[in-house]
């Protein structure tokens, strides 16, 4: 979709016609309302990923995995007593985790490779550049708590979220009949059913 006049859009070239327009365009700021997200206050997050080769002998993991780490990450750890003493802890003897927001998490999928990451990068312009000492930091993180018959890696790479700070979603109406529906976050592949369901019967 490259430009909105309710009822009327444009999109791969062509003008179409809508009752409700919704606009959920992630991490692309830039192509329409940019105004509107320039004045939110929202951000993009960079995530570094890795995939090994599927695992030998059909090997399963069971239950996903995390360490440490993921206490710090998630504000739903927020009130254990003992959370500041860990995060002082970290940042004196690990700093390069908090530095580029590591907490380390492994799943596997159903062809037998791990997934496994990742970091945190902050900011308008993420680098298009991945970081090799990020990767082998949530390498050698992952291997003090998890042995795995292959961590060979077969693929790297990263991805790019909208984020809010200190929100759960970006919603706005840019003009009657557009409704913007942004910023899911970390948190979109969970959430976004449920919002979508809500979004839609507020603006019926
Ligand atoms: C590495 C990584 C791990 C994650 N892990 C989790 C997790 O474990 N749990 C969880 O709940 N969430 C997770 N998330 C977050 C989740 O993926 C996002 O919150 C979610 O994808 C946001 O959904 P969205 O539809 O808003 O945006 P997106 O998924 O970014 O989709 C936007 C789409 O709109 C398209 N688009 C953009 N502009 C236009 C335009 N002008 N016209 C037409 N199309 C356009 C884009 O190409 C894209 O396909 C993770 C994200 C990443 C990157």
């Amino acid at each position: 979709m490259t430009q909105i006049a309710y009822p009327h859009f444009v999109a791969g070239g062509e003008t179409w016609t809508a009752d409700r327009i919704f606009v959920c365009s992630g991490a692309d700021f830039e192509t329409l309302y940019p105004e509107l997200y320039a004045n939110s206050g929202i951000t993009k997050v960079k995530l570094q990923m890795m995939r090994t080769i599927p695992q030998p002998n059909d090997w399963r993991i069971g239950a996903s995995l995390c360490g440490g780490l993921t206490l710090t990450h998630y504000s739903s750890f927020a009130h254990c007593p003992s959370l500041a003493a860990l995060k002082t802890r970290i940042e004196a003897e690990t700093p390069h985790f908090p530095k580029w927001g590591i907490h380390v998490m492994m799943s596997q999928n159903a062809s037998g490779e791990l997934v496994l990451g990742d970091s945190h990068e902050y900011g308008l312009t993420p680098d298009p550049f991945d970081r090799s000492e990020v990767n082998q930091y949530v390498l050698d993180y992952l291997k003090k708590f998890a042995q795995v018959p292959s961590f060979a890696i077969a693929e790297t790479w990263h991805g790019i979220y909208a984020k809010l700070p200190g929100k759960t979603e970006l919603i706005a109406e840019p003009e009657p009949g557009v409704t913007v529906v942004n910023a899911l976050s970390g948190a979109g592949m969970t959430l976004s059913f449920g919002l979508a369901e809500a979004v839609m019967q507020r603006s019926k």
